[in-house]
């Protein structure tokens, strides 16, 4: 486990992973292709973010505002992501039954 790192090489996670793949969605880390996931969602930050969003768009029609407004939400969901999402390896998951290896 270490924030927003691959375990095994210590590389961050891109903007792209942290924004876009979810709890227990395995992807390959860029620096050493090891497969990773996060092991915590941010999914009660998102929810909250877009509550907000609403809230702020029931008071103002002004496009600019609402789009300013978007866009940081999402900055700070990334930025949270990549920096302090719990990162494990994907297959070193208990509670799963192991594949057999037939080769
Ligand atoms: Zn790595």
């Amino acid at each position: 486990m270490s924030d927003g790192k691959c375990p095994k090489c210590g590389t961050r996670i891109t903007a792209f992973q942290a924004g876009f793949k979810g709890r227990k969605k395995p992807f390959e880390c860029r620096g050493c292709g090891q497969k990773i996931q996060k092991a915590n969602s941010e999914l009660w930050l998102a929810m909250g973010a877009f509550a907000a969003f609403w809230g702020i768009k029931s008071q103002t029609d002004d496009i600019a505002v609402l789009a300013a407004v978007f866009f940081a939400m999402c900055a700070v969901i990334v930025l949270k992501s990549m920096y302090r999402a719990q990162i494990e390896l994907a297959d070193a998951v208990e509670g799963m039954a192991q594949e057999p290896s037939s080769s």
